[in-house]
């Protein structure tokens, strides 16, 4: 396996960046997470546009081209052989003696990418079963719409749903309504049968997957309701789902223990599934 830094590719295992990497001492950087259909990149454009704006948000240079970084995504996957799969990029402020202001004159950004595949076949099976997500208090910071590799309430979260059998962790905020799992946006089809997700002008990530899915339903001719709901909503939805770059279209059954109708994933979130993945599969570059 291989990984790129910092302007060359070098072994998976051997790969690494410097102890004083602004990344590794102050998690001051961002990532994307590309899913990898046929061995090219889907929703290329929509992580891209994201990319930028977090690093704009940040202050931190962009380190080369769309066109550039393209090519360095398309080589990780190439070279790892990656036909279904995943791609990984990080870029932090780069190498400096530890401040936590930023250098000055800044430095040039780190740059790592990798990729790996996934047993897409398994990830059927399972979405087919449908999973469990379990509920936590939102504690993260207020710009949960950039896409920062500060991930320890999300570590934490996915771990505390590990421990209790569920794929992910919805984030539930003052007011008791959901605003996101660790790694992916929260749906429900509610108890009246319209499709629901927490709209982005709150603190969540602005999803690429759930830009994407939103686009299929509409030219499907679904209805959707841009509003958040809480656990109680989702506990009597008929229906649930998660969506991410990972997790893609993942229907859930579950919610903190209740089962949702006959525990069974309903018809909704398959079929956008399906759709979904089509399209991601169509588009792809
Ligand atoms: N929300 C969070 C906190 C995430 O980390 C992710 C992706 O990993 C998502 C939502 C889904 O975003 P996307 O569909 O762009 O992968």
């Amino acid at each position: 396996r291989f990984a790129y830094v910092n302007g060359r590719f070098v072994r998976h295992g051997e790969a690494a960046v410097h102890i004083e990497d602004r990344g590794y001492q102050l998690a001051d950087g961002v990532y994307e997470v590309w899913a990898v259909f046929d061995g090219k990149l889907a929703d290329a454009e929509g992580h891209f546009a994201r990319l930028w704006r977090s690093l704009d948000e940040l202050r931190i240079a962009h380190p080369m081209s769309e066109a550039a970084l393209t090519m360095v995504l398309r080589e990780a996957v190439r070279r790892n052989k990656v036909r279904e799969g995943l791609c990984y990029l990080q870029v932090t402020r780069g190498v400096a003696r530890r401040d936590h202001a930023f250098p000055n004159p800044a430095v040039l950004p780190s740059v790592v990418v990798t990729a790996r595949s996934l047993d897409r076949a398994a990830s059927e099976a399972k979405a087919a079963q449908g999973a469990s997500v379990i509920s936590v208090q939102e504690n993260r910071w207020g710009r949960c719409d950039i896409k920062s590799i500060g991930l320890l309430p999300n570590a934490l979260a996915k771990q505390a749903a590990r421990e209790r059998g569920a794929i992910e962790a919805w984030f539930v905020d003052d007011m008791g309504l959901v605003t996101e799992g660790a790694s992916s946006n929260a749906w429900i089809v509610d108890a009246e049968g319209a499709l629901r997700t927490r709209d982005t002008n709150a603190n969540i990530l602005r999803g690429v997957t759930r830009y994407t899915l939103l686009d299929v339903i509409r030219e499907s001719g679904m209805v959707i309701n841009e509003k958040p709901f809480t656990i109680a909503e989702a506990q009597s939805a008929r229906e649930a789902f998660i969506t991410g770059a990972g997790s893609l279209v993942t229907p859930i059954v579950q919610v903190d223990g209740v089962k949702l109708g006959d525990g069974k994933p309903g018809p909704v979130a398959k079929r956008l599934r399906a759709l979904y993945i089509e399209r991601a599969r169509q588009k792809a570059v």
